[in-house]
């Protein structure tokens, strides 16, 4: 491959030197589980979203299990309440809802944006409805002002799936800082991805960082004492220090990413290709790079052969899987013709100028 879809060996070979120091900071402590880095990490996480607390968890899907379980332990939310979600994102998002014995309700995106649409989100609330539960796909935040508004008339929590927009923001307000709280993941292809799982929640709300910290620790506060019938989900000292390190650079990352999405927007011209759009500068941190064409697989193929790597995100929607068998067929039609449509082109914050005019070749000669 000429040019690889994500390069995150490149990525992460700026940080060697740094992540070096740290590891070793780890080692020699001789605390691994619960300590300073987390604590560090969890603190450094939420000043930079702009709340008051993060809880780091095992992985992205457990923030979002874990807050919608918390929910239930404290009352606001009892099994069978029904949750507004896109019907078009990563499966991760529909689990946590289901693993919670919620009803997930399956919402069609605005087609501009991939995300759920506000509209449609609102028709779909009923008396049965206490959540929504946004998903900020490829990078650009949902439409926070009007869902938070639908939110507050309808007395709804509201929880963001972050795991795809560290960093993206819209009128200076970040991901991870306009719901009730935000599950972020921190798997190594994200745009702050660690060395192996993570996950954070973050919240303004005290007694819900308490509680999720707790159902992430078997449910204890105090050793030996169990509150909860919890799980061990916990972000470790090892990928707390690795994440410190990049969390610093995280902005200039997105810059980058940013930067490539600029000249992809401006140099693709081939006018059966649909290019992302986004509202505000800052909204968008591009996690992804997804243009749409009808002639999506042969564009695929074409790609391939030419040297440039692409993915699918995704091949099939949530509501189309195995996994759902059980569910009736649901018209959720204009997600299933996103799904046959999308292709990821290359992206990252370290693309050459070289590989980028060779995206941009390969993808205006097709036809
Ligand atoms: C990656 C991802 C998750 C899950 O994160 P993990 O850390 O892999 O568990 C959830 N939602 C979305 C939208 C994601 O992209």
């Amino acid at each position: 491959m000429k040019v690889p879809f994500l390069d995150l060996k490149a990525i992460n070979a700026a940080y060697r030197e740094e992540f070096i120091a740290a590891a070793t900071r780890v080692i020699d402590s001789g605390w691994y589980i619960q300590g300073q880095e987390v604590q560090a990490f969890e603190r450094e996480f939420a000043e930079y979203c702009g709340v008051k607390y993060c809880v780091g968890v095992g992985n992205g899907l457990d923030a979002l299990i874990l807050t919608l379980r918390a929910w239930k332990e404290l009352g606001k939310l009892k099994e069978g309440d029904e949750v507004i979600v896109p019907a078009n994102t990563y499966i991760a998002t529909i689990f946590a809802i289901t693993e919670n014995r919620l009803t997930p309700v399956l919402v069609e995106p605005d087609e501009n944006t991939y995300n759920l649409s506000p509209v449609l989100a609102e028709k779909a609330v009923t008396s049965k409805t206490k959540v929504i539960l946004p998903v900020h796909l490829y990078g650009r935040l949902a439409e926070m002002p009007e869902i938070m508004d639908i939110a507050k008339r309808h007395g709804l929590l509201v929880l963001e799936d972050a795991a795809q927009a560290h960093g993206a923001s819209f009128q200076g307000k970040k991901a991870g800082s306009w719901g009730d709280a935000a599950g972020f993941s921190f798997y190594p292809g994200k745009n702050l991805g660690a060395l192996g799982d993570g996950g954070a929640v973050t919240t303004n709300d005290e007694e819900l960082a308490n509680t999720i910290r707790a159902l992430g620790n078997y449910g204890s506060h105090k050793k030996y004492e169990n509150l909860y019938k919890g799980v061990n989900s916990r972000l470790d000292e090892m990928q707390a220090a690795l994440l410190r390190v990049k969390l610093k650079r995280l902005d200039q990352e997105n810059i980058g990413r940013r930067n490539v999405a600029k000249i992809y927007l401006e140099r693709i011209n081939n006018p059966i290709i649909v290019l992302p759009a986004w509202k505000a500068y800052e909204q968008h941190v591009f996690h992804l790079f997804v243009v749409r064409c009808s002639k999506r697989d042969e564009l695929q193929k074409y790609l391939n052969e030419s040297g440039v790597q692409t993915l699918i995100h995704y091949p099939l929607p949530p509501h189309k899987q195995q996994a759902f068998v059980e569910w009736p067929n649901q018209n959720i039609l204009l997600t299933e013709s996103i799904h046959t449509e999308v292709l990821s082109l290359p992206m990252s914050p370290v693309m050459s100028l070289e590989s980028l005019n060779e995206v941009v070749e390969v993808v205006n000669a097709f036809s």
